[in-house]
């Protein structure tokens, strides 16, 4: 039953609310004898002293037992409980009145408390009481003279049976049974609150407790209802963000799964059909050997040839685009003139550029600014995205590289006046073998994987590629490098 953490906590509670009652009950009824004590004290603090002047006279050559008892009767009532006591200077009891001589259990008195009490201390002081061993009373106390022997003591014990006990000390007082009744039913009224409260909080953790649970089992819609910014609120937060992280990664997971299926998939229909076409042609040309015109025996030589071209192509975009992937790459930053860069690529595509009948051109700003990157990859972003531009680009088109100087950046813009890619294939266009027009493309040769190879590049750089495109009118690819930071380069 100790199992739940609402009975642990309970019981815990309970166990200190009534410890702390037992207590207070305890002070409390300790500080109000004391205060009957002290009022007491003072009320009579002048007892002892009245009643010397009235005993001496029966104390001179012997002591008048009777002659004092009567004296006493007569001062004080008979409802008044006092004990009277002679003591000689070092506190030995000389002689007792108003008690039973058979009821004394201690013939000597601690004069400590009796000289600071002479002495006008601050009271209470309690002395020891006669008839009973070890327990401290009130008390009054003046000197008297015993038979010619001055310096003796008249020791007036106050209210002896009074407070006998705290029992009878509660039995009897109206205001102390009333304040314990009150303090009763305030730990009652506690504990109900407290025990009430417990629950409220313990209730929250159960059905949090239940939310990890049907998590644990599966669901992992399940999220926990945060209503208060405590800590049970904020640790219901933090398993709401973990669950949220959980179902990312678990997405994540089967995306890069669904990917990977889909890279053996398309990799080997890849594969597949230029080996099928060199096999086919070598087949031919091996079989029709004797019978094969020579143009025609060239023809498929070179198809065949075109073909193993593809397959060494897509083989060694793969491998590149996984060391990238993989982070096996490890970009070498450092500042070059971006657009003397843009020119050697640009020059390089002219001479196909001009057989496609496609003017190609580099458009550059007055101040040509050095950027801070890996000048071989970059030159592999930019020679993606122009061929593609090249490639796509029907004859007479116009494709441009343009150079923006910006604030700390400088902006690489490609563009095209080719067919442009529709809305909706844009967002996969940097997809591994995405193609928008996919039996066109692989015939022509495209694998797919020119702009995943120049997004990953871009990324490695902590850069992003963005495109802009309008069906029938062209398309524009825009990426930005970090212009160098002047100081800092060695
Ligand atoms: P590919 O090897 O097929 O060119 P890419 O990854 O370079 O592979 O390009 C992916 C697809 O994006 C291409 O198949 C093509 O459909 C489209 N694409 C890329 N660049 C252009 C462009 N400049 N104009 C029109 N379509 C383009």
């Amino acid at each position: 039953m100790l199992n739940s953490f609402y009975a642990k906590l309970s019981a815990l509670f309970l166990v200190l609310i009534v410890g702390l009652g037992v207590l207070l009950a305890t002070f409390g009824v300790r500080a109000a004898r004391q205060y009957a004590d002290e009022v007491e004290q003072k009320l009579n603090r002048t007892l002892a002293e009245e009643m010397v002047p009235r005993f001496e006279p029966y104390l001179r050559d012997s002591i008048d037992t009777a002659a004092i008892e009567a004296t006493i009767q007569d001062m004080t009532g008979i409802n008044r409980r006092i004990e009277i006591y002679l003591l000689e200077r070092d506190g030995d009891l000389k002689a007792s009145f108003a008690v039973p001589d058979t009821e004394l259990e201690q013939r000597r008195v601690d004069l400590g408390p009796v000289h600071r009490f002479m002495e006008g201390d601050d009271l209470p002081i309690l002395g020891d009481d006669p008839m009973a061993v070890g327990t401290k009373r009130p008390f009054s106390a003046a000197h008297i003279e015993i038979m010619g022997r001055t310096g003796c003591y008249l020791y007036v014990i106050l209210g002896s049976e009074q407070y006998a006990s705290v029992a009878s000390m509660v039995g009897e007082s109206y205001i102390l049974q009333t304040a314990l009744w009150g303090l009763g039913l305030i730990v009652l009224i506690a504990a109900g609150v407290g025990l009430l409260l417990f629950r409220r909080l313990t209730q929250r953790l159960r059905g949090m407790q239940a939310v990890v649970a049907d998590f644990e089992q599966g669901d992992f819609e399940r999220r926990v209802e945060v209503a208060s910014r405590d800590e049970i609120g904020r640790l219901g937060e933090c398993f709401n963000r973990m669950a949220d992280n959980l179902e990312d990664t678990m997405e994540e997971l089967r995306q890069a799964d669904r990917m990977r299926r889909e890279l053996v998939a398309n990799v080997s229909h890849d594969l597949r059909s230029p080996i099928a076409s060199i096999q086919g042609y070598l087949e031919t040309v091996s079989m029709k050997d004797g019978t094969l015109e020579p143009e025609e025996r060239q023809r498929y030589i070179t198809t065949a040839l075109q073909n193993a071209k593809r397959l060494n192509t897509l083989v060694s975009e793969l491998f590149e685009l996984s060391k990238l992937e993989t982070k096996q790459v490890d970009p070498t930053i450092e500042p070059f003139p971006i657009a003397e860069l843009v020119q050697d690529v640009v020059m390089q595509y002219e001479p196909r550029a001009e057989e496609q009948g496609i003017d190609v051109q580099a458009e550059l700003p007055e101040h040509h600014a050095r950027v801070e990157a890996d000048i071989g990859l970059v030159e592999r972003v930019l020679s993606n995205l122009i061929d593609n531009a090249i490639h796509y680009t029907p004859d007479g088109g116009e494709v441009r590289v343009r150079l923006d100087n910006e604030r700390d950046e400088v902006c690489v813009e490609v563009s095209d006046t080719g067919p442009g890619i529709p809305e909706d294939d844009l967002p996969h266009i940097f997809e591994r073998f995405y193609r928008v027009d996919k039996s066109r493309d692989r015939d022509k040769g495209g694998a797919g994987l020119g702009l995943a190879i120049a997004k990953t590049i871009l990324e490695l750089h902590e850069q992003t590629l963005e495109v802009e495109s309008t069906v029938g009118k062209g398309t524009t690819f825009r990426f930005r490098l970090p212009v160098e930071r002047v100081g800092e380069t060695v």
